[in-house]
């Protein structure tokens, strides 16, 4: 059995302990994967950091939650550069986090995650990409990121698209971290989220959301002029018709990342670089270039 599918098993049954809020055989199952050489390939396929996270929030067993974290510390690590500069910031966010705990307040959902979540992307270094959004047991919530991945799934989706139920979950995120709540005004964000995404004659979102373009973030927060504006063409057209510069890519040393995925052949070896476009204020935009098939895009 490989790894990854060890990993899912044992998830599985985490899964079944958080449900049924049974944790007799927690240690054994943290313990298990504790044992397994999880790699970043293996992380990010399974996403087993988001289950070993919930289960960090739901149970109450001091040893169970101490094991929980340190395993995630350490699946951290491989999520972050080596030679990253950025260490005290996600130390001191850990520290606060973690005198924070405890407290009983499970409300705060979305926020509060031990692994990367998706307001880090806007930083500045691209192996810390989300994994994925933090995973969710509510029925609305689940039945609202259904609906947003059938209105973003294409029978051809556009080259370098992200994978749309991933970006389907992170939109649902967003709006959720705004209201906190599936309350009617969440309802009504999400729907007129789904109704933009699904008009054939406003593709031109959809393309570029799933493209990278927009951010989840964005999205969440855009009135509806805004989504079926000349912007989201001009964006597109931008896409076209920008190839990336040649000369701009040379000049700086990419960084060889596998936590990026090829949108053409699916593979996981990409160099990509970040180069600053616009005004030094905006973010950076982020070339990347599959070592594979030499398939370009770019995030901005
Ligand atoms: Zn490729």
């Amino acid at each position: 059995m490989s790894t990854e599918e060890e990993v899912l098993r044992v998830m599985k049954k985490l899964d079944k302990m958080i449900s049924s809020e049974n944790f007799d055989d927690a240690m054994d199952a943290l313990r298990q994967l504790q044992s397994l050489p999880i790699t970043l390939h293996v992380l990010n396929k399974t996403r087993v950091g988001m289950t070993v996270n919930s289960l960090r929030k739901s149970s109450k067993d001091e040893q169970i939650i101490a094991l929980a974290k340190s395993l995630i510390k350490g699946w951290k690590k491989l999520l972050t550069p080596a030679d990253s500069s950025k260490k005290s910031s996600s130390s001191s966010k850990e520290s606060s986090s973690a005198s924070g705990g405890g407290g009983g307040g499970e409300s705060s959902g979305a926020k509060d995650v031990d692994m990367p979540a998706a307001e880090d992307r806007g930083k500045t270094s691209v192996a810390r990409f989300p994994p994925a959004a933090p995973p969710t047991g509510d029925a609305v919530r689940l039945k609202c990121r259904e609906m947003l991945y059938n209105a973003l799934r294409a029978d051809t989706p556009p080259e370098g698209s992200g994978d749309p139920e991933d970006l389907a979950e992170r939109l649902e995120a967003a709006i959720f971290d705004e209201f906190k709540s599936t309350n009617p005004k969440y309802k009504n964000r999400i729907r007129s989220r789904v109704a933009n995404l699904k008009d054939s004659k406003n593709a031109n979102l959809r393309i570029n959301y799933l493209t990278g373009m927009i951010t989840p973030e964005r999205l969440a927060k855009m009135a509806p002029e805004e989504m079926a504006s000349d912007e989201m063409k001009a964006l597109r057209d931008k896409l076209n018709k920008e190839s990336i510069n040649d000369a701009q890519l040379a000049s700086v040393q990419g960084t060889q990342t596998d936590l990026l995925k090829c949108g053409k052949c699916g593979k996981r070896n990409v160099t990509y670089n970040q180069i600053q476009t616009r005004s030094a204020d905006e973010p950076m935009t982020t070339f990347c270039m599959c070592n594979e098939c030499g398939h370009r895009w770019k995030f901005c």
